[in-house]
């Protein structure tokens, strides 16, 4: 697979280098996620109060894709409500489906759009989405614990 460099770098630094990685002890839910395709694995801790995503820890296994694609997504939904988060991630899911057709809106992904290159290959979309999956999944969970 062939990506820009400088984005190449972006992933190997968030790879190396993990944003937000480790479990935290306080969460509001927790859910576990895997890309049986390759094999990545991602557990995810999230602390809701009230509509803000207070606090997003995660650990997992896999590769470079998969974890630097956490790390960016954790970083980026940290401090942000709940809607805010979900619009980001329907940012980057609609980057990741865009075959390279599209580059990615700097001002809403920051390093996510290092990950362009990656949906021109379908095999490791997966990769990439699957941290943010995972957050989506803990988010709608989160939120229904915080109505209750
Ligand atoms: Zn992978």
């Amino acid at each position: 697979m062939e990506l820009d460099s400088l984005y190449q770098e972006v992933i190997l630094d968030h790879y190396k280098h993990p944003l937000h990685k480790g479990l935290s002890a306080e969460k509001t839910v927790q859910v576990h996620h895997v890309n049986p395709s390759c094999g990545d694995e991602i557990t995810l801790n999230l602390l809701l109060e009230g509509d803000v995503v207070r606090d997003v820890t995660w650990d997992g296994v896999g590769c470079s894709i998969s974890q630097a694609s956490c790390s960016i997504m954790s970083d980026l939904v940290h401090g942000k409500s709940v809607d805010h988060a979900l619009t980001i991630l329907e940012s980057f899911s609609e980057l990741m489906s865009s075959k390279g057709s599209i580059t990615g809106d700097e001002e809403i992904l920051e390093d996510g759009v290092a990950l362009a290159g990656v949906s021109k290959f379908p095999a490791r979309v997966k990769c990439a989405l699957l941290g943010w999956m995972a957050f989506k999944d803990a988010a709608l969970q989160g939120r229904n614990e915080e109505k209750k």
